[in-house]
């Protein structure tokens, strides 16, 4: 098996690279060096320029906006984005709910959100998880009856990220409480501003507001809405969540993280010495590079089987992906916490969002680190926690 890119792979790399170089804006380009947020604003003007590339949505069908480049320039592409870094197109449109309307969608769905997800004219928001169904989705319990050409929603959502900036929402509901629980949900698409639906804020340690409560109370949705057939819905959540473990081995976002953590430790000193030269910080800077080079290389492999696995099957390899390249995602920030120290934490939550009135206490590149920190343990739970993940592992690899 070859892993090496060919020189057709290697041009595909240089055109890309340049292309962020040349396309990114610069005041999205100094936020994402600081670590600093991307506002909404930010996120829609870069997906535009994407997608007037033709690059928003690559891995779509031609028809709708898509490419025809294949898994490994689909690698390569992503992994010039974290090493840019760029920000990542919304995914809860690019690979979530717009590849389940290609998928399942009818044509008049297909016509009236496609273009405009992958445009990023309008934002979509995730409501799968409830109090009670996270890991186990099955056991969701927001409810959808059909009353004439509506169905009325009860219930509620949690976690839901971003919904304070979403105009629409893609939801599991209940639609047959008497079937077998995965045989009873319905996939339905709700705009965010219907009567009787409300958002709260939750608020984390980062000092952020990622998510937020959802509460149904009998929101009426138009019948038109639902995506396929009704109670079949959880096969197209499956579908979906395949491929939201798409690339969440981000090892182009933890490469530069390791970069960042390097340069920067060649500045801080302890004593005499770079931090980045004295050996115990050496030794544990080879680990997590060591490590990303083996996951690197897995990598490689899952990319190569997957050209010989029909359309729609995922590896199961691609949870050793998620497992692994989530715990490296959280090394790498580990490393960029011991090179900031004290710093890490800000002296005003602003510096997140590049808004801050007060300069930093240390250097202008600390501040965002801690909450860089903080976030990324996220990374081992969403997509499926690494728990459950181990047993996909034990179970579909191992065969225990
Ligand atoms: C950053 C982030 C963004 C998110 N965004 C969204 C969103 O936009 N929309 C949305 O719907 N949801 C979202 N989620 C929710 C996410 O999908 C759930 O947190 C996740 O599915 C886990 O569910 P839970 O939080 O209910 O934990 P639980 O399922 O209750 O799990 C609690 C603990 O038990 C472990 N566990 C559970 N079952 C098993 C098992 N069978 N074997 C071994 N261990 C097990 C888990 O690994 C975990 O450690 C987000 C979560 C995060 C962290």
């Amino acid at each position: 098996m070859d892993l090496r890119f060919t020189p057709d792979e290697l041009e595909f790399r240089d055109e890309v690279r340049a292309f962020f170089r040349a396309a990114l804006p610069a005041n999205i380009r100094r936020k994402m060096a600081l670590g600093q947020r991307q506002s909404k604003e930010d996120i829609v003007t870069w997906q535009r320029i994407l997608n007037a590339k033709g690059w928003a949505v690559p891995h779509w069908p031609v028809e709708w906006g898509g490419t025809s480049w294949g898994p490994v320039k689909s690698y390569i592409f992503k992994e010039e984005m974290q090493l840019a870094p760029a920000p990542d197109p919304l995914s809860f449109n690019v690979n979530m709910v717009g590849p389940v309307l290609v998928a399942f969608g009818s044509e008049e769905q297909k016509r009236r959100f496609l273009p405009k997800i992958a445009n990023l004219d309008i934002w979509f928001c995730q409501g799968f998880s409830e109090p009670g169904a996270g890991s186990d989705l099955a056991s969701l319990k927001t409810s959808a009856r059909l009353e004439g050409d509506h169905y009325v929603v009860n219930g509620q959502k949690i976690w839901t990220s971003r919904a304070h900036n979403a105009d629409w929402m893609f939801c599991l509901v209940r639609t047959d409480s008497n079937a077998k629980q995965q045989r009873g949900i319905s996939y339905l698409l709700i705009d965010m501003k219907t009567p009787g639906l409300t958002v709260r804020p939750i608020h984390t340690i980062d000092g952020e507001h990622h998510f937020n409560e959802v509460f149904f109370d009998d929101v009426r949705v138009p019948a038109e809405n639902l995506v396929g057939e009704e109670n079949k819905g959880w096969t197209y959540a499956k579908y979906l969540l395949g491929n939201e473990r798409v690339g969440i081995a981000r090892i182009g976002a933890s490469k530069y993280r390791i970069q960042r953590a390097k340069e920067l430790a060649a500045q801080v000193m302890v004593g005499d010495v770079p931090l980045g030269e004295t050996e115990r910080f050496r030794e544990k800077m080879a680990v997590v590079e060591v490590e990303l080079k083996a996951l690197e290389i897995t990598q490689m492999r899952v990319i190569a089987n997957s050209l010989n696995l029909p359309p729609g099957v995922q590896d199961p390899a691609s949870s050793v992906l998620k497992l692994k390249g989530t715990e490296l995602q959280q090394a790498a920030t580990e490393l960029l916490m011991e090179v900031a120290g004290s710093y890490a934490l800000p002296n005003q939550p602003e510096y997140l969002w590049g808004t801050a009135t007060e300069d930093p206490v240390g250097p202008e590149w600390a501040p965002t680190i801690a909450p860089d920190y903080f976030i990324t343990r996220a990374a081992s739970i969403y997509g499926g926690s690494n728990e459950i993940q181990k047993n996909v592992i034990a179970k579909r690899i191992l065969g225990l």
